[in-house]
């Protein structure tokens, strides 16, 4: 019961199906990305792929087979997921799928618009055939090659059951896309965009906070707001830099060529972007590194509570802002209401005092908080 497994998909992935289409990513040479650093890209044959989808819906008839054995008929429960566990647990993500309703299906890895249109058209359609249950499938995809594809050739894999494009926008200011070696302009973001829309998938557009550092924070702001109101993508999803080891950013910084900001600045960083955004897009907010998690929502209709709602956090005074800081790098503030809670708000405030007591670079307990989640 063999299947190849990728090693990163969205947040908003995480109880699909994985499916793997291509193995790392064509471009690899984005200084900030760890996710296929030392890995080499490569292709996959469709039957291949075909294979592994088999395998997969063999593994789904034994899944369903252990719940009707414990007599939980076609219902996958907590009580099947403990059985599979136990007795094959290389079946265990099948069924936490279906456990989740079985339906959405994400295609790893980083760049599968790559493959030729008629080939993933066959793999989107075997999927279909052999998990008639599937709603949803979804894949990662660069703009640059998006760029480079014809709409019919969106069109045709998106009539084969494609629903959705994950695209890693970064940034719309061409000297960072350039400095960060994204292998892509900002002119190339949009037309890449506008095709996925054209061609009637859903667009879903990732962009990193925080990539400007120090010196480019401001045209990274305004130029990635530009970008985005051009493509109006139906949903824009925030992301937060970070330096992660063994990628060339780190080095940089190690170096002082590229300077982080702080959270503050990170949180100023996102009210110039959504301040200049126009677009009727659903901003999500679905990554623990950010620090304002409830900057969410339908931009047609609630972009100036969304800014009202920074703007509460920036008007806060210092201590206050350090006491969030530190509740949410540390897990016990989601949201800033949580705040309200005094026993929670309490217990901050002693680990805060205790910190500046102990004379605690601040800058560096929470960068080593945030790393526990990386
Ligand atoms: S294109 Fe995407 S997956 Fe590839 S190196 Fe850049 S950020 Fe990473």
């Amino acid at each position: 019961m063999t299947f190849e497994q990728g090693p990163i998909r969205p947040p908003s992935e995480a109880e699909s199906l994985f499916i793997r289409v291509t193995r790392n990513c064509p471009w690899n040479k984005c200084l900030f990305c760890p996710s296929y650093k030392g890995k080499k890209f490569s292709r996959r044959t469709v039957e291949e792929i075909k294979k592994d989808i088999e395998a997969l819906a063999r593994a789904q008839a034994k899944v369903k087979a252990y719940a009707r054995e414990l007599g939980e008929g076609l219902k996958i429960t907590r009580k099947t997921l403990q059985a599979v566990y136990r007795r094959e647990p290389e079946l265990l993500q099948v069924a936490y799928w279906l456990y989740h309703g079985g339906k959405n299906v994400f295609l790893q890895d980083g760049d599968n618009l790559i493959m030729p249109a008629e080939q993933l058209a066959a793999v989107l359609t075997f999927i279909k055939e052999q998990f008639p249950t599937v709603e949803r499938i979804t894949t990662y995809a660069r703009s640059k090659t998006v760029s480079r594809r014809r709409v019919s050739e969106l069109q045709l894999v998106r009539e084969a059951g494609l629903n959705r494009v994950h695209i890693g926008l970064e940034s719309g200011h061409d000297p960072l896309l350039a400095y960060m070696q994204k292998g892509v302009n900002a002119a190339e973001h949009v037309e890449a965009g506008l095709k996925v829309k054209e061609a009637g998938l859903s667009l879903s557009e990732y962009v990193l906070l925080g990539l400007g550092g120090r010196k480019m924070w401001l045209e990274h702001a305004v130029d990635t707001a530009r970008v985005l109101s051009a493509i109006d993508p139906h949903f824009i999803r925030i992301r937060t830099l970070t330096a992660r080891g063994g990628t060339p950013l780190q080095e940089k910084v190690l170096a002082g060529e590229f300077k982080l900001l702080d959270d503050d600045s990170v949180v100023n960083e996102e009210r110039l972007l959504l301040a200049n955004l126009q677009a009727g897009s659903y901003l999500v907010s679905d990554h623990i590194l950010n620090l304002l998690e409830e900057i969410e929502g339908d931009l047609a209709r609630e972009q100036q509570a969304l800014l009202e709602v920074i703007d509460s956090y920036l008007g806060m005074p210092l201590e206050r802002r350090i006491n969030f800081r530190i509740g949410r790098r540390l897990g016990l503030y989601r949201y800033l209401r949580d705040m309200q809670d005094l026993q929670r708000f309490a217990q901050v405030e002693t680990i805060r005092v205790q910190l500046e007591a102990a004379g605690q670079d601040l800058e560096e307990f929470l960068d080593q908080c945030r790393r526990r989640y990386i």
